[in-house]
């Protein structure tokens, strides 16, 4: 008796089958999968033209096999282009001499090395601080943090938002006691997109002594294009004092393949406790940059590319089309009578609510005509994160919303059990 019949799971076949007809079997599996080439999912997939997504896929097959785990010895190829991309985006960052930084698989994985090298870094050079120890954060950061948090036996203090959703720096200070290692706020927040006053909370943090993390994970490599295109977006970066370390997604609006990320320290005093290096067991030394040991060098491989092939030129005409995009995509919502866009979000996330229905109940409707929601929970707002995706379907989405609207104002009270899932 297989375990199939025991278990009533899935077993591996004993014979195998030809390659043509797995392929198309799994094909045929997207087939249930959410439209997410025409902007029906409001997250997880991002995307400026084809071309620079085929382009991109191109330069990751060039390294399909490569293991970037063994750039330093086996692939100086991978290194080199590690060491291209960091330098590139340390100058995007207005980053001094000596500042360094590190690829690494996802915005996850980033923010959990900047928290366990501050970790390292404030036990090496703090003699004061007793456990627990605690990162102060505006409570729009995301839940990486905790995530990091978690593994290290840290707390995460989530400081209420101001009313413009963006960081309440006062309060934050007030959060912090002698256990605090670090300060968080974000360029721009993943639930309303506004980017935190991070020149204030590098004042705080020069006059606390305390190590400041912004988290620009999906909004780092658009940001610095809308800023040169004269959009009001404000300093985040190494330019402003204060900042120790920042954390940025080539994956999201880098516009790079996954996986794909990038973590930054302001100088190599900061950066000398990101390593981690081990040399006691039977193969000799084992130095890593990320936590992840064996990683995929395609992803290297492709930021390079993407940016080699883009260039300043090249992300300023997609930053244009996208926040050009944006623009329309805000004023439409706000012509809606009855929603409105929350705070003033710059760059590719906006979330708006209603104050006269449940903006749940119109995701519901929403939702029904093929458009997987995004909710916000406080206060209720649907939420999108988009790229140019999204600007395909733009009419048709403002069409089924205006129609939604229409129904539910039949239906003002209605009031729906939707939950909030990132
Ligand atoms: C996406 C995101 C992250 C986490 O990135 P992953 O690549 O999903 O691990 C962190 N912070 C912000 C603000 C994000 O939007």
């Amino acid at each position: 008796m297989n375990s199939t019949t025991q278990f009533n799971r899935k077993t591996l076949p004993d014979i195998g089958r030809d390659q043509e007809s797995v392929l198309s079997e799994l094909r045929q599996l997207k087939s249930s999968d959410m439209d997410w080439k025409s902007g029906r999912v409001p997250l997880y997939v991002f995307g400026a033209t084809d071309s620079l997504t085929e382009f991109g896929k191109a330069a990751f097959m060039e390294f399909f096999s490569e293991n970037a785990l063994g750039a330093r010895r086996a692939f100086p190829s991978v290194q080199h282009m590690e060491r291209e991309v960091i330098e590139i985006a340390l100058d995007l960052f207005h980053a001094p001499p000596g500042a360094a930084g590190f690829m690494t698989t996802g915005g996850t994985e980033s923010i959990t090395l900047a928290v366990q090298t501050c970790r390292n870094w404030s036990r090496r050079t703090r003699g004061d601080l007793t456990a627990p120890l605690n990162i102060v954060a505006c409570e729009t950061v995301h839940p990486a943090f905790d995530k990091a948090a978690a593994l290290m036996d840290l707390q995460v203090r989530r400081v209420p938002a101001g009313p413009d959703f963006r960081a309440d720096v006062a309060a934050m200070d007030l959060a912090i006691d002698g256990s605090t290692i670090m300060l968080v706020g974000s360029a721009p927040c993943f639930p309303f997109g506004v980017i935190d006053p991070v020149s204030e909370l590098g004042e705080l943090a020069q006059r606390r002594s305390l190590w400041l993390h912004v988290d620009a994970c999906v909004g780092g490599y658009l940001a610095p294009f809308a800023r040169a295109l004269g959009r009001p977006v404000a300093e985040f970066d190494f330019g402003v004092p204060g900042v120790s370390s920042i954390s940025a997604d080539l994956h999201k609006f880098g516009f790079c393949p996954k996986p794909a990320s990038t973590v930054f320290y302001r100088s190599a005093d900061l950066a000398e406790h990101h390593p981690f290096e081990f040399d006691d067991w039977p193969n000799g030394r084992y130095a890593t940059t990320t936590l992840v040991g064996t990683r995929p060098a395609g992803g290297v491989a492709a930021a390079w590319a993407v940016m080699h092939h883009l260039g300043r030129e090249g992300y300023l005409e997609i930053a244009h089309n996208l926040l050009t995009f944006m623009d329309k995509y805000k004023s439409d919502i706000n012509s809606i009578e009855g929603l409105s866009v929350l705070g003033d979000p710059q760059l590719s996330i906006a979330a708006f609510g209603s104050d006269v229905l449940d903006v749940y109940a119109l995701a519901e409707k929403m939702q029904q005509r093929g458009w997987l929601p995004g909710l916000v929970r406080k206060p209720r707002a649907i939420h999108r994160m988009m790229s140019m995706l999204h600007a395909r379907s733009h009419d048709a989405f403002m069409s089924d919303l205006r129609a939604a609207m229409s129904e539910l104002s039949r239906n003002p009270q209605s009031v729906s059990g939707l939950q909030a899932t990132y």
